[in-house]
């Protein structure tokens, strides 16, 4: 056993590049956290769990900012525990393995996402839908009951251990400052375009065009589907076209609106905020389907009008959470295989610089998704 730990100890301290592990093992790190819904972001210092023998340590390159990260340091959807370190769209560089890692070697590229482990063994996690699993543990803000309840902290910091089965593989010749959106951003449009089946010459609309609408209109336009765009603004219209959407509908002209009803096979909601559900549920035909991922506050929760969706007759109306790793996985090989990647707008790993970047996306001046870049970090 002494052997054991003392064999370990060595591993850690030798073995993490410029990361120095402590006598009790754990990995000193450092990043970004809030303190309080309405705080400004502050460095933070604080250690992550020993690497075990399954584990990898991940340098951060990038980090993703989104509007999921607002929602919940902003206690949008109950309060969470602080200090508070956000960041679910991961990528970086493997700097040490445990001893039975077989699916990464130490200088592979790794991604994380939202989920860093569950149950394993429900029937969620016996069909790879960890996601749903209620014994999972989220990338942060999370109870890590594998790990003595340590909170989870997430990738607005310089490093993160995670279980090899929760990492994900990023392909060679991938482009990483773009990559990490897809962890988050990408698999939840991903997986219920998917599921729904989304095929060459459907009637498919986005409704949000931020992070993840944006990545939606992409993997649908590729599917060889006729993508429609609801915004807010007249500012992405022109993008929206460019990216291969066939028409924009800025939902604030009700000219736009016109000649709407029950036009779409497929519609996916990203929206963020309280809104009108109905209106969009009116736009989908009589067996088409409805996804809805967007999740805005508790306070301005929507809710679907049974008298509309009663004579969209046989449509379905589902909600979809992220996606599983398998899923994950393949989705990411996909997009980087199909040149499918986020656009996105680098910005340093400051706290003023990450303080602006969720000013902007609340008011609504982001493009499409910030992402840190860890590399600038002082
Ligand atoms: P963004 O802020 O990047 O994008 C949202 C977009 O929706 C913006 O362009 C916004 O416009 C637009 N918008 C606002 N109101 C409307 C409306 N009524 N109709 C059409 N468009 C509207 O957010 P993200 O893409 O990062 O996230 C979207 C949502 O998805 C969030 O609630 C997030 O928490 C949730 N999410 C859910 C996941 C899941 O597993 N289900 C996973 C990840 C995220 P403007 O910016 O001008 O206001
Ligand atoms: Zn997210």
């Amino acid at each position: 056993m002494k052997t054991k730990a003392l064999l370990f100890m060595v591993l850690c301290l030798c073995c993490m590049g410029s990361v120095q592990a402590q006598q009790d093992g754990r990995i000193p790190a450092k990043g970004f956290a809030l303190d309080a819904p309405d705080g400004k972001f502050r460095t933070y210092e604080f250690t992550r769990h020993a690497l075990g023998d399954n584990d990898i340590l991940i340098e951060t390159l990038y980090a993703g900012i989104c509007h999921s990260d607002i929602h919940t340091v902003h206690a949008d959807w109950g309060m969470p525990v602080y200090p508070l370190v956000p960041g679910h769209e991961i990528a970086g560089r493997v700097v040490a393995v445990g001893k039975d890692v077989t699916k990464f070697k130490v200088g592979d590229l790794a991604g994380v996402g939202c989920l860093v482990n569950s149950c394993r063994h429900c029937d969620e996690c016996e069909t790879g839908d960890e996601q749903n699993c209620t014994g999972r543990v989220l990338t942060y803000a999370s109870k890590d009951y594998h790990h003595g309840n340590e909170l989870t902290q997430g990738g607005y910091s310089d490093n993160i251990v995670i279980s090899e089965d929760f990492a994900i593989r990023i392909p060679d010749g991938a482009d990483l400052k773009r990559v990490a959106p897809l962890l988050c951003a990408g698999i939840t449009t991903y997986s219920p375009i998917d599921f729904s089946r989304v095929k060459s010459g459907d009637k498919t609309a986005v409704a949000g065009f931020g992070g993840l609408g944006h990545l939606a209109v992409k993997y649908m336009v590729r599917r060889g589907a006729e993508v429609t765009v609801f915004d807010v603004t007249d500012d992405k219209r022109q993008t929206a076209l460019d990216m291969g959407a066939v028409r924009y509908v800025n939902i604030n002209r009700p000219e736009e609106m016109e000649g709407l009803e029950k036009q779409f096979d497929f519609l996916i909601s990203t929206v963020p905020v309280g809104y009108d559900m109905s209106s969009y549920l009116k736009m989908v035909r009589c067996g088409g389907e409805m996804a809805v991922v967007g999740l805005p506050s508790f306070k301005e929760m929507p809710s679907i009008d049974a008298n509309t969706l009663i004579h969209i007759e046989h449509c379905k109306l589902y909600g979809s959470l992220i996606g599983g790793i398998r899923k994950t996985q393949e989705m990411l090989d996909y997009s980087v295989s199909n040149g499918i990647y986020p656009d996105v707008e680098l910005i340093e790993a400051d706290c003023a610089a990450i303080d602006e970047a969720y000013r902007n996306v609340q008011q609504g001046k982001v493009q499409f998704r910030y992402v840190i870049d860890m590399s600038t970090m002082k």
